[in-house]
């Protein structure tokens, strides 16, 4: 199952890296080192680089459109005849919950690239059109080489967000996971050789930030697909700005869930709540402010505070578990410093605050609660990643729409009612790229998603996220030209 490896996956080659660098990956849950990789440095991003440059003049990037979506197809289909292995690796790299391991991680990663393949098949990569001084041909066109980066929370979905358009625009991509969770990706590429993806289209680089930063600066990427931090993604950007590379930003969030008046507590919570703490807390679209009516205050409080102390924390790997350890020691402790600054900053702490009772071993947090939370403290502001939540009180619809607003990000949110018009006028005030009416899923992996504001630059799936792949020509034809038929 998790084994050690000693290549790297380099243009659709397995070879010997440039340095004996490596990269222990730890389990969140044992704190054991559970396998050795390698990690990539500079000569071996020279080398994908080069391996992508050859790939972009062919055979893969001259396929039809038909083709490209069937490898797309076959690639979904080889995932999924591997899910349960990648599932139970991806729950040791990162101790995501086996609960959602499976859907979150694996078929959720297999449904983006079927999207990815349906909109490949009816995309208009040519069409013609009426210039104003005659036909014209608008073509879209590859983007070139492109450098997908990922973060650890979801690794293989991410990835898939990436290799999806990239493989249905014809753009060989060279793809840095996470060093937290480079396992899945091992599987991934003896899958991408399995479907005889043609050479040089994928290369699979586990490094760190400084490797990651070597990648986009490199002047053979043509376009950089980043999610992470806001903090490293303002980075990726400036690079890119000033390098006039096309970029995607797919960062940080810290969404509100608008409890409406009229809501059914017992209908909404058991939905809300799984996306709240959904993934350990380690989720970018995770609804971590909840907003709750004045009026029903106590209520709401009571409700959720009963919801997050049934919440069954534990071992990753047993089913019935809801909530595993946090990814490492230095984000265990993240969360912790966040849980100090509520108190100290005058939040109530309802439930949680500290390590689970039992669990002496991984690196665990209580699924925390903060109740009388103000909008402006610190952990109504920035985004935890971890299972902490905060109540925040308010007045009317107007105020909720306001304190929803009052964010730097601008990813995700949702609001929880019985008047479901109502609830989608809510969400044509709330500014961010995805929004939820009762609905546990925030986003809708075939249709357009990002950010607003800091939350990110750019979409991902659908026909916009394949765009995003794209560089678009228009081509002036003589005004007698007639298409062929
Ligand atoms: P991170 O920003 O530390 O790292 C993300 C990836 O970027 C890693 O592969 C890392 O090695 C690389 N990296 C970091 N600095 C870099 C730099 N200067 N140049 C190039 N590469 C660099 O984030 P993380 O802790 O791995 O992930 C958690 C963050 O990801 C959270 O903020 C979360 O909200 C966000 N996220 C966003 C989405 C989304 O779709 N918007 C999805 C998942 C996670």
């Amino acid at each position: 199952m998790v084994e050690s490896k000693n290549q790297l996956y380099i243009g659709g080659e397995w070879v010997t890296p440039s340095t004996t660098n490596t990269i222990e990956v730890i389990s969140p849950f044992t704190e054991e080192v559970i396998a050795t990789v390698p990690e990539a440095a500079e000569g071996d991003v020279d080398r994908a680089v080069e391996a992508a440059q050859a790939a972009l003049a062919g055979p893969y990037p001259q396929l039809s459109a038909e083709e490209r979506a069937d490898y797309l197809t076959k690639l979904s289909q080889a995932i999924g005849a591997r899910a349960m292995e990648l599932a139970e690796t991806i729950t040791a790299e990162m101790g995501s919950p086996a609960s959602f391991s499976l859907m979150g991680q694996v078929f959720s990663a297999t449904m983006i690239l079927d999207g990815f393949a349906n909109v490949t098949r009816t995309f208009p990569f040519e069409e013609h059109r009426a210039g104003a001084l005659g036909p014209v041909l608008v073509r879209k066109e590859s983007v070139g080489v492109s450098a997908g980066i990922v973060p650890w929370n979801v690794p293989l979905f991410e990835i898939a967000c990436k290799l999806g358009p990239a493989l249905a625009a014809g753009s060989p991509i060279i793809l840095k996971p996470s060093p937290e969770t480079p396992l899945d990706g091992y599987i991934l590429a003896e899958i991408l050789d399995e479907i005889g993806l043609p050479k040089g289209m994928v290369s699979l680089l586990p490094a760190g930030r400084e490797v990651g930063e070597y990648l986009v600066r490199h002047p053979g990427i043509d376009k950089v697909t980043f999610t992470g931090s806001t903090a490293a993604g303002r980075k990726v950007g400036a690079i890119c700005g000033e390098q006039l590379k096309r970029v995607t930003l797919e960062l940080g969030g810290k969404s509100a869930a608008i409890i409406l008046d009229d809501a059914d507590l017992a209908t909404h919570l058991p939905t809300l709540m799984p996306s709240a703490l959904m993934n350990n807390g380690q989720a970018c679209v995770a609804q971590t402010r909840i907003l709750a009516p004045q009026g029903r205050y106590a209520e709401v409080v009571d409700a959720i505070a009963e919801a997050v102390k049934a919440t069954s924390v534990g071992d990753p790997t047993d089913p019935s578990v809801l909530v595993g350890p946090l990814v490492a020691e230095r984000q265990r402790d993240r969360v912790l410093s966040y849980i100090d600054k509520g108190t100290s900053e005058g939040a109530k702490l309802a439930v949680g605050g500290g390590r689970p009772a039992g669990l002496d071993k991984g690196w665990f947090v209580e699924p925390t609660l903060f109740v009388d939370v103000d909008n402006a403290m610190t952990i109504a502001q920035e985004e935890i990643f971890g299972p902490v939540l905060a109540v925040i009180p308010y007045s009317d619809e107007a105020e909720a729409v306001k304190i929803a607003n009052d964010s730097d990000f601008g990813l995700s949110g949702s609001v929880w009612t019985t008047d479901v018009e109502r609830g989608i006028d809510v969400a044509r005030q709330v500014r961010t790229g995805t929004y939820g009416v009762n609905s546990m899923a925030t986003i809708d992996i075939h249709q357009p998603f990002g950010g607003f504001k800091a939350s990110g630059i750019g979409r991902e799936f659908g026909a916009e996220g394949l765009a995003a792949f794209l560089e678009t020509k228009t081509i002036v034809l003589p005004g007698d030209y007639q298409p062929p038929s």
